[in-house]
């Protein structure tokens, strides 16, 4: 008998439950992975993860073949898709991964409806995406954790799942096409510092980075210039990476730098159990405090500067231009340009996630949405008035100024401390350098967030 495993966002063959639960209950199995239009018609088909997607997908099929198989590519409605190729090859049984998003459960029932029509049956897998499963550790009374501290002392504590290995055949049936798999070259608005993808890649990341990167990652997660961190997210979030396996395997690694790791890890499980139980806050307040809290403007030329990295203040610029450059920005760069937009401008929290989703390579639902009400006080930061002050920042975590100088080549002459405040120079000096001036005071941005928040 046959299955069908769909991919979703677990491009991958290690630590695989779907594939592993299909090749235990029938003799051949189809991989398909469905190009969804919905999620195209979203708006969420930004040409870097378009190009990163392309890469896993090559390498999925690339590792299948060295089993005997192969991935079939679909494109459209995923239930038709889905419901077609079963018919085709008489599958019994369809495995996927739970989501959490509205989409990805709308598209499970869909599916699970239209199986069962067909006496067919639809085993949707958990703990595939995420390394615990949205609801596995709960508070007394609720149905998510609002605070990231307690949800952590609990996920800590969980037995997680063994890792799978790949397995060695994936036998699969004669007959069903595929469509040509995508080719990442050529393709229009890419970032030219675009990371490849590929499970392949994912793990070899995972293998260096524990080997060579985590030893000074407590120390060292937040320097600007330092590059200190995983890079791992984009794997994270196309699952070509099994979360429960970057976890596993820190864990056995040992030492501080894992444990702040594996801590990290932990928000990205937070944010989706978050999303998981209150999946409208994709795009509404988490906090929702009614009409006399204004949760911002929409100021357009002010949000056209920051987006273009000209907003005058250099460390948000530098992180910026590094996003439309690798299509991935630094955590603390994306704090600092997501505290600057929201509190300094006091613009809509909404705007800034559209712009990150358009350029981010593992710009993610559950992450990105909820990251950004972080910062700009809807979302579950216990703190919600903080404002990161970005000279301040720009001083701490760029002591040198070198991610400065990386980013924003107009000002690689000027050392620190005075590159994080160029205004400050005598005017002649200033003239020299092709920066633009602030686009608002921090004393005046502060003012303006107060009054909207003074209503609260
Ligand atoms: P590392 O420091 O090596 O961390 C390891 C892994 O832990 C990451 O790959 C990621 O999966 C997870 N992680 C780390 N920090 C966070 C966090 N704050 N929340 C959730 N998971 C985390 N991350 C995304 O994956 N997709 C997004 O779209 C996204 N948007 C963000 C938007 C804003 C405004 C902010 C402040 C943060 C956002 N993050 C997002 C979280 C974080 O910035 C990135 O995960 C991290 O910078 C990725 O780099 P890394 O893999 O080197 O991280």
């Amino acid at each position: 008998n046959v299955a069908v495993v769909l991919f979703t966002s677990d491009l991958r063959l290690h630590d695989h439950p779907p594939l592993r639960a299909a090749l235990s209950s029938c003799d051949r199995v189809v991989p398909l992975f469905v190009r969804d239009r919905a999620v195209d018609a979203a708006g969420f088909a930004a040409p870097n993860r378009l190009a990163f997607l392309a890469d896993c997908l090559a390498d999925l099929d690339a590792a299948l073949r060295d089993r005997g198989g192969r991935l079939v590519l679909r494109s459209g409605d995923v239930t038709r898709e889905v419901c077609a190729l079963v018919r085709e090859c008489d599958a019994d049984e369809v495995h996927m991964a739970a989501g959490v998003s509205n989409h990805a459960r709308a598209r499970e029932e869909r599916l699970r409806a239209a199986l069962e029509a067909e006496g067919r049956r639809l085993y949707v897998h958990e703990a595939v995406i995420t390394a615990a499963a949205p609801g596995a550790v709960l508070p007394a009374s609720s149905d998510h954790f609002a605070v990231f501290t307690p949800y952590f002392r609990r996920w800590a504590d969980l037995p997680l799942r063994p890792v799978l290995a790949a397995p060695r055949t994936v036998p699969v049936p004669d007959g069903p096409g595929s469509e040509p798999l995508p080719r990442r070259s050529g393709a229009a608005g890419v970032s030219p510092g675009l990371a490849a993808g590929g499970e392949r890649e994912a793990r070899a990341l995972l293998t260096r980075w524990l080997r060579s990167g985590a030893a000074r990652y407590e120390e060292a997660h937040d320097d600007l210039a330092g590059d200190a961190t995983s890079r791992l997210s984009p794997h994270l979030h196309f699952g070509t990476l099994s979360a429960t396996e970057a976890v596993q395997r820190a864990r056995a690694a040992g030492g501080t730098g894992t444990d702040a790791f594996v801590r990290q890890l932990c928000w990205r499980d937070f944010h989706h159990q978050v999303l998981a139980a209150r999946p409208d806050c994709a795009w509404r307040d988490y906090r929702a405090r009614g009409d006399r809290w204004r949760s911002g403007r929409d100021a357009e030329e002010e949000t056209e500067a920051w987006k273009e990295g000209r907003t005058g203040y250099p460390v948000v610029d530098a992180a910026m231009r590094q996003l439309r450059h690798e299509g991935w920005m630094h955590n603390r760069g994306r704090l600092l340009a997501a505290s600057f937009l929201t509190k300094t401008l006091y613009v809509d929290w909404r705007i800034g996630a559209r712009h990150f989703l358009d350029l981010l390579v593992d710009g993610d639902l559950a992450n990105n949405q909820l990251n950004w009400q972080w910062v700009a006080g809807t979302g579950t930061d216990t703190r919600p008035n903080r404002v990161l002050n970005p000279v301040r920042q720009g001083l701490r975590f760029d002591p040198e100024g070198r991610y400065v100088h990386r980013w924003v080549p107009e000002l690689a002459r000027l050392p620190a401390p005075q590159v994080h405040e160029p205004w400050r120079l005598p005017e002649a000096e200033r003239a020299r350098y092709d920066y633009p001036a602030p686009l608002i005071g921090l004393a005046d941005g502060l003012d303006r967030f107060r009054r909207g928040r003074g209503s609260e």
